[in-house]
C-alpha cells in the first residue's frame, strides 16, 4: 500500500512569487493569514453512490503556498472512463492508493483549524461527509466559497468555474481536475480576490451582506463580519448618471454604398472587407422594404449577413420623411445573438460612423428585475423567503445597485432557469407591479426598455418574444415598420416552443411555493394572515395556507402514481405520444384529476379573498403590495391549471400531446406537453395577414433552389396582397477547392448500430493516428459521444491529444475555449455543435459526422407532423425528415469552412449518403460534392492528396 501522504512539500509550483505580489492588505483582517485550499475529485457526482478517488489540499501563509498535501484513494469500485478523459486519473493509480480511511486523519491534520477555502466546497464536503461522517462538515469552522464570493462581487463575469475564475484572475492551472492543482488554484484565486476586493466593496454593500449572512449562520459569516468592519469607510459609489452619450449625435443618414469598396466600413473597421454578397444582400432588402415585398433570401456563411440586413434597416428607418415614424424588427433565434447584434455589430456601426446608433434591444417582461419586490425579498421585509433562499440572491445584491438596465442577462452570476422559484419572487411582473405608485424611483427598467424601444429605429428582438404578441409589436398604426426574421430555419420551431405548455410537478410546486412554504410558517397567504385584516379574512387566508401546503403533498402523490402508471406504457422511450381516447390519456387524467380540481378551488378561492381584500379602507403601501403579490401568485397559479387542463384533457386537435419520463427508473418524474402540431395558419392570420416588407434570412433555408418546405411550414403564400420573392446568393467560399467531403462506403451500415460505432472509431483512429490536425466529431445521440470517446481515449493519449467529449448539460462554450486554447484536439459531441459555433483555419482541420442527422421518428411533434402531411397525400418522409436532415446536414458542414482561407475534410461515415435513394436530394442541398470512398486506401489516399496540397 502507497503511503497515505504521498507527497508533503514545500511547494515551488506557486505562481504567486513573493517578490512580485505583496500579501493583499485585508488577508490579516479578514483572518485569511493563513488558510487551506481544499480540492477532492471522485468517481461521479452523486454522494450516495460515487466516491472520493483524490484528495488534495494546500496550505497558504500570507497569500503564498506553504505545504501542499495529496493522496490518491481507492475508491473500491471501478472508474468510469469519462473520469479518466476528464482528471487523467487511470485506474492504475487508484488500485494500490490508500483507502479513504487511511488516509483522513492525515488530511485532518493537514487542515488542523484553519479556514477552509474551496471551489463550490459543499460539493467536496458532501463527498467527505459522506465517506468519514459528520466530522468533515467542520462544525462552526469558517468555510468561503471562491465561486460565491466571485458570483457577489463580480456578477458580471460570464462564467465562474475554476478554469474561468483562473482566467480572469490570471491564475495558472496545469492540471485542471486535478485535486491538489485545482486546490492551489483556488487558493490563488481567493488572493487575488482579496486583493481587488476594497475597489468592488462599500460600507452598504457590505453591511447588507453581513446581515443577510449573519441569518441562516452562512458558513462565511464571520469573513463577512470581517469584511463589514474593513469597508466601514467606503462610501458607495456615485451611479453615472451624466448624459456622456447625448454628447454623440445620433446618426441620421446612411448609404448602402458605405459597405462597398472605399466605403467608411473598410476605411474604419480593420476585419471588415467588402463582399459583393453583402452588397448583394443589402440591397435586395432595401428593396422589399422599400417595395414592401416578402423576401425569402439564403444568404450563405462569409456573406456578412448582420451588416447585409442592418445598414438597408437603418437606411430605410431613417429615411422616414416629415412626420412618418419608421422602425424595422429584427427578430433572431437565440438571446445570445441579439446581445451580439447590439453589442459587436450595432457597435462596430457606430465606431464607424462616429454616432449614437438608434437601436435597442426588448426582452420580455419576466428578463428584468423589479428593485422593489427584490429589496423586499432579500431584506426579509415581506417575511417569504428562507434564510438559504437569501443567501442565493446575494449575487443580485451587488449587481441591483448598480445596474442601469435591470436586465438580468447582463450577468452571469445568477440564472433564473436554474432558480425559477426565487427569479418569479424578484422579476418584474405586470401583475405585482405598484405603477406610478411604487417608491423604487430606479426600479421600473422593463418600462424604460419598452420606452426605449418604442423610439429605436432598429429594434432587436428574439422568436420566442416575437411570437407571442405579433399585434404587440407590429399592430400600431402610426409607426411603419418592416421585419427581418435571421436564423429564419429555426423559426418555426422556436414559435412552436414558445406556445407549448407544460405541466409537471416543478410547475406546480413553484406557484403553490408562491403562496405558502410547505414546511414552515412562511409563505406568503400566513404573512397576509399575521398582517391587521378582518377576521373573515385571516381566517380565509389561514384556510388557503392550509389548502396549499395539502396541495404540495397531494401534487407528489397524484405525480408520482402518474408517473409509475405511465412507466408501464412507455416501454423503453422516455417519450410517450398521448392520443385522445386512450386507455393511458384516461388513466393519466383520472390520476391528476383531484389535483386539477383542488387547484381550481384554490384559485377560485383566491379570486373571491382578492375582491374582498381590494375593497378594504386599508390605503398604506404595505397593503397594496400585498394584494399585488396575492394577485400576481394567483395568475401564476391560473396559468398552470390551464396547462393541466390541456395537457391532460387531450382535447384540442390542433396540438399534439405527449408525456416524458426523466429521472431514475424506480422513482421516475413524469412531464406533460401540449405543442400546437402546425404554426402556418397562425402565422398566415396573424404575422402576414396584409403585412409585407418582411425578410426571411439564414444560411441554411433553400434546397436545392426551393423554398418550398420553410415557405409551407410558415404559411407563406403568395397574394395579391403580399409578393413573395426568392434570392438564394452565391457563396464567397470556393467549396470544392476549399474542402472534400468524403464518404467511406467500406463501413459497416448505420443501422448496424454496434457494428457502425467499431467501424467508425477505427477509422478516426487511423485519422488522430495519421494527422495531428483539429478534429471535431458531431454525433446524433449522447450515446455515441460516450462510446466514441471510450473508444478513442487510449489512442489519444497515445499520440499526446487531448480528446473533449460534450457531457450532457456541459457549457459548450468552455469546450470550444478548450479545444480552440490546444490545437490537434479531438472535440466529441453532438447537439449545441452542430451550429452556431465558429472554428477558424486551423482551429478545425477535420470534420466527422457520423450519422445523417434525421429526427427522431418516434418523437411525438413529429410524428403528428408526418400525419398532417400524409392527410394532404403527401409522403411525410420526403416532405419532411429528408428536408430537415437537409438543413441540418448543411448546418454541421457548414461548421468546417468559416473563412476564403480554410480548408479541410468533412468525413460523413454514413453511407446512406450515397447509396440510398434520397442519398441524391442530400447531396444536392450540400456546398460541395460528396465523393464516396469505395476502400480505406483510397480513402486515406484522398485526404493525403488533399492535405499535400495537390488537387483532384
Ligand atoms: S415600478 Fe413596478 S416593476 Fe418597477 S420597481 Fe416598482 S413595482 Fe417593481
Amino acid at each position: 500500500m502507497k503511503p497515505a501522504q504521498q507527497e508533503i512539500s514545500k511547494s515551488s509550483t506557486s505562481t504567486i512569487s513573493k517578490s512580485s505580489l505583496e500579501p493583499p492588505k485585508w488577508l490579516g483582517p479578514l483572518g485569511l493569514s493563513r488558510f487551506v485550499a481544499i480540492d477532492i475529485e471522485t468517481t461521479g457526482l452523486l454522494p450516495s453512490s460515487d466516491a472520493i478517488i483524490e484528495i488534495g489540499a494546500v496550505r497558504f501563509e500570507g497569500g503564498v503556498v506553504s505545504d501542499i498535501f495529496q493522496s490518491f484513494v481507492n475508491p473500491r469500485r471501478p472508474l468510469p472512463p469519462a473520469i479518466t478523459v476528464l482528471t487523467g486519473i487511470h485506474e492504475r493509480d487508484i488500485t494500490d492508493a490508500p483507502l479513504f480511511d487511511d488516509v483522513s486523519q492525515a488530511f485532518l491534520n493537514f487542515i488542523d483549524d484553519n479556514p477552509i477555502v474551496g471551489q463550490n466546497p459543499s460539493f467536496d464536503i458532501a463527498f467527505l461527509t459522506a465517506s468519514g461522517g459528520t466530522e468533515f462538515r467542520f462544525p462552526g469552522r469558517t468555510i468561503i466559497d471562491t465561486g460565491e464570493l466571485a458570483r457577489i462581487f463580480w456578477a458580471e463575469f460570464p462564467r465562474f468555474s475554476l478554469t474561468n475564475l483562473c482566467s480572469f484572475f490570471d491564475v495558472s492551472l496545469e492540471s485542471a481536475h486535478r485535486a491538489s492543482d485545482d486546490a492551489r488554484a483556488t487558493g490563488e484565486v481567493l488572493v487575488r480576490i482579496i486583493s481587488r476586493l476594497p475597489s468592488r466593496v462599500w460600507n452598504s454593500l457590505a453591511s447588507d451582506i453581513a446581515n443577510i449572512a449573519a441569518q441562516g449562520h452562512h458558513r462565511s459569516e464571520e469573513f463577512f463580519k470581517s469584511l463589514r468592519a474593513v469597508s466601514a469607510r467606503i462610501e458607495p459609489p456615485v451611479l453615472d448618471n451624466a448624459h456622456a452619450l447625448d454628447e454623440i449625435p445620433l446618426l441620421s443618414k446612411i448609404e448602402l454604398s458605405e459597405l462597398e469598396s472605399g466605403g467608411l466600413f473598410e476605411k474604419k473597421l480593420d476585419q471588415f472587407s467588402p463582399r459583393k454578397q453583402q452588397i448583394e444582400m443589402a440591397r435586395q432588402v432595401l428593396s422589399a422594404f422599400e417595395e414592401n415585398h416578402t423576401l425569402l433570401l439564403e444568404a450563405p456563411t462569409g456573406t456578412g449577413k448582420s451588416f447585409g440586413y442592418l445598414i438597408p434597416a437603418l437606411a430605410w428607418s431613417l429615411a422616414g420623411e416629415g412626420e412618418e415614424k419608421r422602425q424595422v424588427i429584427v427578430s433572431s433565434h437565440t438571446r445570445s445573438l441579439q446581445e451580439q447584434l447590439l453589442k459587436k455589430d450595432i457597435k462596430d456601426i457606430a465606431f464607424a460612423t462616429s454616432t449614437n446608433i438608434p437601436a435597442s434591444v426588448l426582452k420580455g417582461r419576466e428578463n428584468y428585475l423589479c428593485l422593489r419586490r427584490f429589496r423586499s425579498a432579500i431584506h426579509d421585509i415581506d417575511g417569504r423567503l428562507s434564510d438559504g433562499d437569501r443567501h442565493r440572491l446575494l449575487p443580485l445584491l451587488r449587481w441591483s445597485y448598480l445596474t442601469k438596465s435591470g436586465d438580468i442577462g447582463e450577468i452571469g452570476a445568477f440564472h433564473p432557469e436554474k432558480e425559477p422559484l426565487l427569479w418569479s419572487l424578484v422579476c418584474s411582473d405586470s401583475a405585482a407591479c405598484s405603477g406610478p405608485t411604487c417608491g423604487s424611483h430606479r426600479g421600473d427598467f422593463y418600462r424604460k426598455a419598452v420606452d426605449d424601444s418604442r423610439n429605436a429605429k432598429v429594434l432587436l428582438i428574439n422568436h420566442a418574444l416575437f411570437s407571442t404578441d405579433f399585434e404587440r409589436f407590429l399592430g400600431s398604426t402610426d409607426v411603419s415598420r418592416r421585419v427581418v426574421i435571421d436564423e429564419a430555419h429555426q423559426f418555426e420551431r422556436a414559435v412552436v416552443s414558445a406556445s407549448t405548455h407544460a405541466f409537471n410537478l416543478k410547475s406546480v410546486r413553484i406557484v403553490l411555493s408562491r403562496l405558502a412554504d410547505e414546511r414552515s410558517s412562511r409563505g406568503l397567504l400566513l404573512r397576509n394572515a399575521k398582517s391587521k385584516l378582518p377576521e373573515a379574512v385571516e381566517s380565509e387566508l389561514l384556510s388557503l395556507d392550509i389548502l396549499t401546503k395539502a396541495l404540495f403533498q397531494l401534487a407528489r402523490a397524484s405525480f408520482a402514481s402518474a408517473a409509475l402508471l405511465a412507466q408501464k406504457f412507455t416501454a423503453e422511450e422516455s417519450k410517450q405520444r398521448l392520443l385522445p381516447g386512450t386507455h393511458l390519456v384516461a388513466k393519466t387524467e383520472s390520476a391528476l384529476q383531484n389535483l386539477i380540481e383542488r387547484m381550481q378551488e384554490l384559485h377560485s378561492r383566491l379570486d373571491s379573498l382578492l375582491k374582498d381584500m381590494s375593497r378594504l379602507s386599508d390605503s398604506s403601501s404595505e397593503h397594496k403590495d400585498r394584494v399585488l403579490e396575492l394577485r400576481s401568485s394567483a395568475l401564476a397559479l391560473g396559468e398552470v391549471i390551464k396547462a393541466g387542463e390541456l395537457t391532460t384533457g387531450c382535447k384540442d386537435s390542433d396540438f399534439v400531446y405527449w408525456l416524458e419520463l426523466t429521472g431514475q427508473k424506480n422513482s421516475p418524474v413524469l412531464s406533460l406537453y401540449a405543442a400546437p402540431i402546425s404554426i402556418g395558419s397562425k402565422l398566415a392570420d396573424t404575422l402576414w395577414l396584409g403585412r409585407t416588407g418582411t425578410v426571411l434570412t439564414s444560411a441554411t433555408l433553400a434546397l436545392g433552389n426551393s423554398f418550398d418546405v420553410i415557405e409551407k411550414s410558415l404559411g407563406i403564400s403568395e397574394s395579391s396582397s403580399m409578393i413573395v420573392q426568392r434570392r438564394i446568393l452565391s457563396s464567397p467560399f470556393a467549396f470544392n477547392e476549399q474542402m472534400r467531403i468524403l464518404c467511406p462506403t467500406f463501413l459497416p451500415e448505420a443501422k448496424d448500430t454496434e457494428q457502425h460505432i467499431i467501424g467508425v472509431a477505427r477509422i478516426i483512429s487511423e485519422v488522430i493516428a495519421r494527422y495531428d490536425k483539429s478534429t471535431l466529431v458531431l454525433c446524433t445521440s449522447y450515446a455515441s459521444t460516450i462510446e466514441l470517446a471510450k473508444r478513442l481515449t487510449s489512442i489519444a493519449r497515445r499520440r499526446g491529444r487531448t480528446l473533449l467529449q460534450q457531457q450532457s448539460g456541459r457549457i459548450t462554450h468552455e469546450l470550444l475555449k478548450t479545444f480552440r486554447e490546444h490545437p490537434g484536439s479531438i472535440l466529441i459531441g453532438t447537439s449545441t455543435l452542430w451550429e452556431g459555433i465558429d472554428l477558424v483555419g486551423e482551429e478545425l482541420e477535420i470534420l466527422v459526422i457520423v450519422k445523417l442527422p434525421f429526427e427522431v421518428p418516434t418523437d411525438p411533434w413529429i410524428q403528428a407532423r408526418s400525419e398532417l402531411v400524409q392527410s394532404m397525400k403527401m409522403d411525410p418522409f420526403y416532405a419532411i425528415s429528408v428536408p430537415a436532415c437537409a438543413i441540418r446536414l448543411r448546418q454541421g458542414l457548414g461548421r468546417l469552412i468559416r473563412h476564403h482561407e480554410d480548408r479541410g475534410i468533412a468525413i460523413v461515415t454514413d453511407s446512406r449518403l450515397v447509396s440510398s435513394r434520397y442519398g441524391k436530394v442530400l447531396q444536392n442541398a450540400l456546398a460541395a460534392d460528396v465523393i464516396g470512398m469505395g476502400s480505406e486506401e483510397s480513402f486515406f489516399a484522398e485526404i493525403e492528396e488533399f492535405f499535400s496540397g495537390k488537387s483532384r
